[in-house]
């Protein structure tokens, strides 16, 4: 999936007389942005993604709680405390978890996650992709299509992850993904990124009973992010500032090759000057490089290096016969 144009162009803040007694409004495609950002982000089509105001715990306690109705099964892969703080949620929700326990330090590997997810016939499975406190990243490949096979949806941690692991929503099947804005992508803390899919949505819209929190509730909340037809109305007051920090770490730059450059010499060349840029991903491998500006090198000395490097080993480097 291409990235989202919009969020390429630079910011245009509207000065606005702010009259009202507060919440102030904000530009909505601010959020709009944001939410084209973060489509990209989990490579995902999902209407239903946006932030959720507070940490990464905000989209725990969002997915858990709109995922999960009391008495409802969850299985719980533990490689470490996020497998236990969401068992922790689910227990205080009334959900009955059930825990697959993996050796520390080593990932689930796709016979064991099978095997649990038969047994158990769980509404939903819980899979921490970068488990922060063993530094166990696990592979999610094929996890989709066995909870898919088993009636289940698969819920994804991806705060430590997101931005450095490849975390393909659609392709995997994943049904839910959180994730936070101070990891990676070095946004200030305050905003959980959050992407149901359509079987979850379809699952929310058949709860029998209603989402225990008004802040959390995925459907209020996908109105104010204008995520539904209907018109958006006041849910809460938005951390304005962190939502523009949030599209401004989204930005990433895409460069179309030239014809007749061979994308590895050049990414090569700069690695060897110490810069990392990055291929393609899926459809634009070999097409495309990616340069991030995110946190701390979203800074002109940076860029300008980066981009002066580019130039030289163009220069140097003209087709792929060399
Ligand atoms: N999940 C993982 C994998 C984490 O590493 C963290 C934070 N260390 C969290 C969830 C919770 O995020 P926060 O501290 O932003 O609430």
């Amino acid at each position: 999936m291409p990235p989202a144009t919009r969020i390429l162009e630079p910011l245009k803040v509207p000065s606005k007389l702010l009259m009202g007694p507060g919440p102030s409004n904000m530009r909505e495609s601010i959020m709009d942005d944001v939410k084209a950002g973060l489509q990209y982000l989990f490579q995902t089509n999902n209407e239903l993604t946006f932030a959720v105001s507070g940490s990464g715990h905000a989209g725990m306690e969002c997915a858990v709680m709109n995922l999960l109705e009391p008495g409802d099964t969850v299985l719980v892969v533990q490689t470490g405390i996020w497998g236990q703080r969401v068992a922790d949620l689910v227990d205080r929700l009334g959900g009955r978890v059930q825990t697959l326990n993996v050796e520390s330090g080593k990932a689930a590997t796709l016979e064991m996650f099978s095997k649990a997810v038969e047994d158990c016939k769980p509404a939903f499975v819980f899979v921490c992709q970068g488990e922060s406190s063993t530094g166990v990243a696990q592979p999610l490949e094929g996890f989709g299509d066995v909870c898919y096979k088993n009636g289940a949806l698969l819920l994804v941690d991806a705060v430590a992850s997101i931005g450095c692991v490849p975390l393909q929503m659609d392709a995997l099947n994943i049904d839910c993904v959180y994730a936070a804005t101070q990891k990676v992508l070095g946004a200030p803390p305050g905003l959980a990124m959050i992407s149901f899919s359509e079987r979850a949505v379809q699952k929310m819209r058949t709860r029998k009973t209603r989402v225990p929190s008004f802040y959390f509730d995925a459907f209020e909340l996908a109105n104010y992010w204008g995520c539904s037809n209907e018109p958006r109305r006041y849910h809460h007051t938005a951390p304005i500032s962190l939502v523009y920090a949030l599209r401004e770490a989204l930005s990433l730059t895409t460069i179309e090759l030239p014809p007749n450059v061979e994308f590895k010499l050049i990414i090569n060349k700069l690695m060897s000057q110490g810069i990392e840029i990055a291929d393609g991903l899926g459809p634009t491998v070999g097409k495309v490089w990616r340069i991030g500006t995110f946190g701390v090198n979203a800074d002109k000395e940076k860029i300008l290096k980066t981009v002066h490097a580019l130039d030289e080993a163009l220069k140097t480097v003209h087709n792929k016969d060399v």
